[in-house]
């Protein structure tokens, strides 16, 4: 029987329950840790605040969080340990790579430019290690390959990332969840890791809630993939109303069984941390947070007669069937 690799070991696909499909329990941009005003590195301190945003979800049933963090956006396997263990919530965490523009790629760039390795290869082998070993020393394995492009591009790394992720999540049965920018290039991102066998099921094509066109929805969703719903809350690219609007629309076209919902936040950045000015604040939406879905989204949804099993169907047998196939 399959299971699903979480930061505790893995589980029956039965046991993961309601989940939040895309979410970051420690993110930093890089740049954070070349900061000598960065708040220092203090495991206890990060758990803490980590847990402080995070106990809310408990209120509402979450079970499980797919942590999306790639490798170069600081992914932490022993803080999400730490959070899993004492919030005795789920967390599956993520390999992968970033964006060629946000992400970490001169290491890899310097290697094939001497000759040394191939960009697409090594980070084939790198994903099959921790696939297969672990990550680092800690002995936790990744659930999820995270896949990452620009807006409106795919770049040369951010190729290779894909095709290296497919090849991966081939050999393994690891899923591939993606990062789109404003839900642009969901199409060819489907297409792609399609074309290199990945069956649809297999793949989540993420923040597809940035694009309101039904149409341009749907032209992904013909590809068989399952798509995210989740950056609710962070209306500075697109207001919660509009992707509600969105979302019934396509539930009311039969697609429950494709969509999967979350908020894209982080329980804590590394860096120098400090607050958004008011302003700025607002844009972002003053919602945003780990219980959004819950407290407006969902409730939204009902009144606009969505129903229970169709909310089921998102938030506990979608993310299920991706992450074990059952
Ligand atoms: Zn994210």
């Amino acid at each position: 029987m399959a299971k699903i690799n979480t930061v505790l070991g893995p589980i029956d696909p039965e046991s993961l329950g309601l989940t939040l499909a895309h979410e970051h329990i420690v993110a930093g941009y890089p740049g954070w840790e070349c900061d000598p005003l960065a708040r220092p590195y203090n495991r206890e301190k990060i758990v803490n605040v980590c847990l402080r945003n995070l106990e809310p979800v408990k209120n509402y049933g979450v079970n499980a969080i797919i942590d999306a963090t790639p490798v170069d956006l600081s992914r932490d396997v022993d803080v999400m340990r730490n959070v899993s263990e004492k919030l005795q919530v789920h967390i599956v965490c993520s390999t992968g790579r970033y964006t060629e523009n946000e992400g970490k790629w001169i290491y890899l760039r310097q290697r094939e430019r001497n000759k040394i390795g191939d960009i697409k290869a090594e980070l084939y082998e790198g994903f099959m290690q921790e696939l297969t070993y672990g990550i680092g020393q800690s002995g936790i394995r990744p659930g999820v390959i995270k896949v990452a492009s620009g807006l409106n591009c795919i770049s040369p790394c951010e190729e290779a990332t894909l095709r290296a992720a497919a090849q991966a999540g081939k050999e393994t049965g690891a899923p591939i969840m993606t990062h789109t920018e404003a839900g642009t290039m969901g199409p060819e991102q489907a297409d792609l890791l399609i074309g290199e066998g990945v069956i649809p099921q297999k793949i989540m094509i993420g923040h597809m809630c940035g694009n309101p066109s039904l149409a341009y929805q749907m032209e992904v969703l013909r590809r068989g993939v399952y798509i995210g719903f989740d950056r609710f809350g962070i209306e500075m690219f697109v207001p919660d109303q509009v992707r509600i609007a969105t979302l019934i629309g396509l539930l009311g076209m039969g697609y429950a069984d494709r969509i999967m919902m979350s908020q894209d936040f982080t329980a804590c950045g590394y860096g120098r941390g400090g607050r958004l000015p008011e302003e700025e604040a607002k844009k972002v939406g003053l919602n945003w947070s780990f219980t959004n879905i819950f407290r407006n989204i969902i409730p939204a949804l009902k009144k606009a007669g969505i129903n229970n099993d169709q909310i089921k169907t998102m938030t506990i047998d979608n993310p299920r069937r991706f992450l074990s196939g059952l």
